[in-house]
């Protein structure tokens, strides 16, 4: 069967491997859809050797079909499926917390682990959620990023009538604009890119453009306040610096981006607006569960979201125009 190998920085090549046979708690799957995210684009560059073996096999969202599953796993021939990429201990505290995707010893399948971005996987039945027939093999694609927005709105704890603020449109940052959106928040989303400026004005949300002052925009916006709720979704310094800056008093700032480097952020604005501040990373299988009910209901409409469709073999291609910055949203990998 084919599969795509990550050969080091900038280097992913196409081959063959042997069709894994699943062992006593893992079904086959036939993969179809594989995201690329802001990860594969870190791995990519090189920035998660340390995790990534030579010779890995990347993809952490992935959409497939069963082809065989034990009996026992309630799981049979044809069920669509979707996969939860985490593996954790179950034992340490994070786990005992209930915190089991941020376990000590947490693995992510497609990160540290072989993920889907080949013809067919072998997983275990334990990570894997049931996709409704009602659900596009395309739309199943973006279960996961959506899983993570509904992570981040709820851990950040929007309620209905905030004022949410996102900084970068996108796909995460514009997944949590719906979800807030659709939790009954006002949302505006920080962002420079024109294309993504379109998408995000394709699914009528409130955009605040290049050259814009954020803060002072912020504050006219919420008629003075500052707003509710402020996401970093960028991972870049400028935004972290101002982020701060635009919440209320008590209000709350989520770090969403992962920056790699320490970056400046405004402490005097933490202490005098007494703000909370938290980082929000994957996702529990209750955020999961929502993400499906969210897409299945169309309460959020993911399909604008999908730029570019690519074959296995065009990976190395994808990711370089993907970091190229230009016109690209969510690639699909269609195996
Ligand atoms: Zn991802
Ligand atoms: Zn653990």
């Amino acid at each position: 069967m084919r599969a795509a190998f990550y050969q080091g920085a900038r280097t992913f090549t196409t081959g063959e491997m042997a069709t894994p046979t699943p062992g006593p708690q893992e079904a086959l799957l036939r993969v179809r859809r594989v995201g690329i995210c802001g990860t594969d684009l870190h791995i990519f560059q090189g920035h998660l050797d340390h995790r990534v073996p030579k010779g890995g096999v990347i993809g952490h969202e992935t959409f497939g079909e069963i082809v065989e599953a034990p009996g026992a796993s309630g799981f049979t021939r044809g069920d669509r499926v979707v996969v939860e990429p985490v593996v954790f201990c179950g034992s340490c505290r994070a786990c005992r917390m209930g915190a089991s995707y941020l376990c000590y010893q947490l693995k992510v399948l497609g990160v540290d682990l072989p993920g889907g971005m080949r013809e067919y996987w072998a997983v275990n039945t334990t990570r894997l959620l049931r996709v409704p027939d009602s659900i596009t093999d395309e739309h199943a694609a973006l279960i996961e990023p959506l899983a993570v927005a509904v992570h981040d709105v709820a851990r950040a704890d929007v309620k209905r009538g905030d004022a949410v603020l996102i900084f970068g449109g996108g796909p995460i940052g514009t997944l949590i604009a719906l979800v807030a959106r659709h939790r009954g928040a006002r949302v505006a989303v920080v962002e420079v890119n024109p294309f993504r400026l379109d998408i995000l004005k394709a699914f009528g949300l409130e955009r605040v453009g290049p050259g814009t002052d954020v803060v002072a925009w912020a504050e006219q916006w919420t008629d003075g306040t500052g707003v509710d709720v402020a996401f970093e979704v960028t991972g870049n310094p400028a935004a972290a610096r101002a982020v701060a800056d635009v919440v209320r008093v008590w209000g709350t700032v989520s770090i969403v981006a992962i920056h790699a480097e320490p970056v400046p952020v405004n402490l005097y604005q933490m202490f005098a607006r007494e703000l909370v501040m938290h980082g929000s990373r994957l996702y529990a299988r209750a955020d999961w569960e929502e993400a499906i009910r969210l897409v299945a209901s169309g309460a959020v409409p993911v399909a604008p979201l999908v730029s570019r469709r690519i074959p296995l073999e065009s990976l190395q291609r994808g990711m370089e125009e993907a970091l190229g910055g230009g016109p690209v949203m969510k690639v699909l990998v269609e195996v």
